[in-house]
């Protein structure tokens, strides 16, 4: 099993039921084990900053998916949950990433790990200090 860390967020609808939603589906996922849940703090928007605050937090999983599997899995919660993309980095009903996954790195153009730019972002890196300091420190 692999060990990866997935950021969850949204600013759109109730985003409490949003990230509560997220997590059922991932938790019904038969190759996935929830393993530990950072949490869930209210975040100012990043980069795009006419839009609502957001609520962001991650988690750890176990999983027997591949990095490109786990992306797929993650696109179909969004898809299910009704996710409609608007500008890049724009609001959102949900949002969910591959942080790291164990300590590989992926370079394609649709899947990137770690996740570009997480360390500049203390919404990704004040969660996963909390329920990972010592991956955190390292990064
Ligand atoms: P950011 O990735 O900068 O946080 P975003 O989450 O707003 O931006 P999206 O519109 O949700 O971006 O996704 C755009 C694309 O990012 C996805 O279609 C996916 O292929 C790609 N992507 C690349 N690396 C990852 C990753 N580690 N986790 C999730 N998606 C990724
Ligand atoms: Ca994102
Ligand atoms: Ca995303």
């Amino acid at each position: 099993m692999a060990t990866a860390y997935i950021a969850l967020g949204s600013n759109l609808g109730n985003r409490h039921k949003n990230i509560t939603t997220a997590l059922f589906h991932l938790v019904r996922e038969p190759h996935i084990i929830l393993e530990k849940l950072s949490t869930f703090i209210e975040t100012k928007p990043y980069g795009v900053t006419d839009q609502p605050d957001f609520l962001n937090g991650c988690c750890r999983i176990w999983t027997d998916l591949s990095p490109r599997e786990l992306l797929t899995t993650l696109q179909s919660i969004e898809d299910k949950m009704g996710r409609i993309r608007t500008r890049h980095w724009g609001e959102r009903n949900i949002d969910l990433d591959i942080l790291l996954y164990d300590d590989i790195e992926v370079n394609e153009p649709d899947l990137v790990i770690p996740h570009p730019d997480m360390k500049n972002r203390d919404f990704v890196m004040i969660p996963l200090k909390e329920i990972a300091p010592e991956i955190a420190a390292k990064l």
